[in-house]
């Protein structure tokens, strides 16, 4: 804030909020500057604002939270001529207009982006550790389900299987919709389950990923369901050669888009690189797409303590899809593999 000249800065993004504070209620804003730091938020999450936020200031509000941010600025920023930072990727303009309208004149608001982003993207130990629940649990729920995996039954079926038994692991929550697609529509990287039963000779993606203590998972096995033609081992055969190579790449100074080449590389000299039409990874964490990326013209360097997924595919239309995909820790000694189901292609 100091090299950007900023007195203020008003943090509204949830997950940046969670980060900083600890508070997981829906309506919040953090407004830094001054003494510190206030959490503001309505009148609704008083308990939960103090218990969970403790050691923070708290300013609970009838108004919302943006309202009420305003208000404090403006009570605050006597003279004008402040420079008030905004989260540029999250605040809307009608966020903004609040922002500004209740605030009063006098302040310059500067747009900020990336910045709670970029602490969030290296994870300390006890975020690692609840990482490592995360995906163990996502793991383990995959090597269950395996055994529900046959011919008849249907995807919707399968995906609420996945979905409770992340629930009754500990998740709050799946990380994001499973995608259980089988047959032609495994060519949909994000295909929704749908009420057709798995067919005999059959791709089935199966992807899946569960908050645990507000952290995410990741995780996507592709079966198939019979002996596999010889044109489906060499795709499977292939991807995860692309995700072995991006695995290999995956080191602290690495650029994002080098990894990226890594596995794209790969799936080139199989002849497959057109059928690979996603980036080869993201960044994992209180969010299930974070920084940092995976992906072309990311040239941002990775650290230590980076957790991505990495998750090369192959889609072919009409044929179906194969996706491979695995979370992994950066670390200064290689990568450390926090998903731990197996990746040999598995015939049903
Ligand atoms: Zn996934
Ligand atoms: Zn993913």
């Amino acid at each position: 804030m100091a090299a950007r000249g900023l007195e203020w800065l008003v943090v509204v993004h949830w997950a940046n909020v969670y980060y900083l504070t600890g508070f997981t209620g829906s309506a919040g804003a953090l407004l830094v500057g001054g003494e510190g730091a206030t959490l503001v938020t309505d009148s609704r999450y008083r308990e939960q604002a103090q218990e969970e936020a403790q050691g923070m200031r708290i300013r609970v509000s009838r108004q919302s939270a943006l309202v009420a941010t305003a208000g404090v600025l403006s009570q605050r920023v006597r003279r004008g001529a402040a420079r008030v930072g905004f989260e540029a990727a999250h605040t809307t303009v009608a966020d903004k207009e609040q922002l500004a309208r209740g605030a009063g004149r006098g302040i310059r608001w500067v747009p900020v982006q990336g910045w709670m982003e970029g602490l969030r993207a290296v994870k300390d130990p006890g975020e690692l550790a609840t990482m490592r629940l995360a995906a163990r649990l996502a793991s383990e729920v995959f090597a269950e389900v395996l055994r529900l995996v046959k011919p008849g039954v249907r995807e919707v079926d399968l995906a609420a299987e996945i979905d409770y038994r992340m629930r009754r692991g500990g998740a709050s929550a799946p990380a994001f919709e499973t995608i259980v697609a089988a047959g032609p529509r495994s060519a949909w990287p994000h295909a929704r389950p749908t009420g057709r039963p798995l067919g005999r000779n059959e791709l089935v993606v199966l992807d899946m990923g569960a908050i645990l203590r507000h952290y995410s998972s990741d995780l996507t096995r592709t079966v198939y369901l019979g002996r596999a033609p010889s044109r489906i081992r060499r795709w499977y055969g292939a991807v995860r050669e692309a995700q072995e190579a991006a695995r290999q790449a995956l080191k602290p100074g690495a650029a994002g888009h080098q990894v990226d080449a890594a596995a794209r590389c790969v799936l080139r000299r199989h002849g497959l690189d057109r059928f690979f039409v996603h980036s080869t990874g993201h960044g994992l964490g209180i969010e299930v797409h974070e920084e940092p990326r995976l992906a072309r013209g990311q040239r941002a360097v990775l650290e230590a303590g980076n957790v991505v997924t990495i998750e090369p595919g192959v889609y072919v239309e009409g044929v179906g899809g194969i996706r491979v995909e695995d979370d992994f820790v950066v670390q200064a000694q290689g990568a450390e593999r926090l998903t731990s189901a197996p990746r040999e292609l598995l015939e049903i």
